[in-house]
Parts: C-alpha cells; sequence; structure tokens
C-alpha cells in the first residue's frame, strides 16, 4: 500500500477523525481548566474571563500562557494568610497595652487600670467613651475634646475637677 493510497482509505480518514475529536476535547478541558484555576486565583471577574478566552483562542499554547502569568496562591490561601496576620497583630496589640505605673495588661476600653487604679484615659464628657489623649472629638459621638489647659499638668484631679465644675 502506497502512502497516497493510505491518506485516501477510510481507515486514516478514522484516526485522523479521531485525532481531532480528541484534541477537540484536550481544548475544551484545558479551557474549562484555565477557567476553574483563574477562579481560584484571580478575584477580578474580567480577568478570569481573559484567561479563559486565551486558553480557547490560542489552542494549547493559551492555557500555557496562562500559567507563566497566573497568580502563586490561590485566593483562599492569601485570605487565610491576611486573617493569620491580623490575629497575631491584634495579640501583639493586645499583650502591648499595660498600665504605665504596675504593668498590669489593660484592655483598650478601660478609663483606669482595674489593678492599681492609676487613670488610664479621658472619657467622653458625652458618651462616656474612653479617648485617646491625641484625639480633638469623640470619635462615637462628635463631641470636641477640650485640650487640657496649658500649664497645668494632665493629672486626673484636675480633670475631674473640671468636669465636676461643668456640670
Ligand atoms: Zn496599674
Ligand atoms: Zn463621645
Amino acid at each position: 500500500m502506497t502512502l497516497a493510497s493510505f491518506i485516501s482509505s477510510g481507515t486514516s480518514h478514522a484516526i485522523l477523525n479521531g485525532l481531532a475529536f480528541f484534541a477537540f476535547v484536550l481544548w475544551l478541558s484545558l479551557g474549562y481548566w484555565t477557567y476553574k484555576d483563574a477562579r481560584r486565583r484571580i478575584e477580578d471577574p474580567l480577568l478570569v474571563g481573559l484567561s479563559t478566552l486565551v486558553a480557547l483562542v490560542l489552542p494549547f499554547v493559551g492555557p500555557f500562557i496562562y500559567m507563566l502569568f497566573r497568580p502563586p496562591e490561590y485566593l483562599e490561601d492569601v485570605r487565610e494568610r491576611e486573617l493569620e496576620i491580623k490575629a497575631i497583630e491584634e495579640r501583639i496589640s493586645a499583650v502591648d497595652i499595660r498600665c504605665p505605673v504596675c504593668h498590669a495588661e489593660v484592655d483598650a476600653g478601660y478609663l483606669v487600670c482595674p489593678v492599681c487604679t492609676t487613670k488610664l484615659k479621658q472619657a467622653c464628657v458625652s458618651c462616656g467613651a474612653p479617648l485617646e489623649p491625641i484625639w480633638q472629638v469623640c470619635p462615637y459621638c462628635e463631641t470636641p475634646i477640650e485640650p487640657a489647659v496649658p500649664g497645668t499638668p494632665p493629672a486626673l484631679g484636675t480633670r475631674r475637677a473640671r468636669r465636676a465644675s461643668r456640670r
């Protein structure tokens, strides 16, 4: 059998059809795989669509190109890591807040140290929320915070007296 007669024979047609079908299925599978993988790695739906389009428009080469440029991590892993970092930061900052007098651990919301009764923060005159020393206004009720009178030490007695006299 010569090559020419083999090519025109029915057997070769069946083989070619089979190969074409296999290539077609592989092309679709790779496109689907790219879509699935992109969705796990990329947040922007537009970029996910673009990745899938590249995988389908450039058969077999497209998914390979996508693999070169895809984000190295799954979104889940990134989110999980960010949560872990946040939890660690919160733990560190929670440990960091200590009473300046007795060094007991105190909460950010404490007005006085529960151990040695040192005044830690000024309370908002309107809503009673604990205020940071650098704040100009209460973030909870928008009441302006009066700055400490210059010349007088920011002692607790002074503040208490001022507030009492205002009442
Ligand atoms: Zn204390
Ligand atoms: Zn307030």
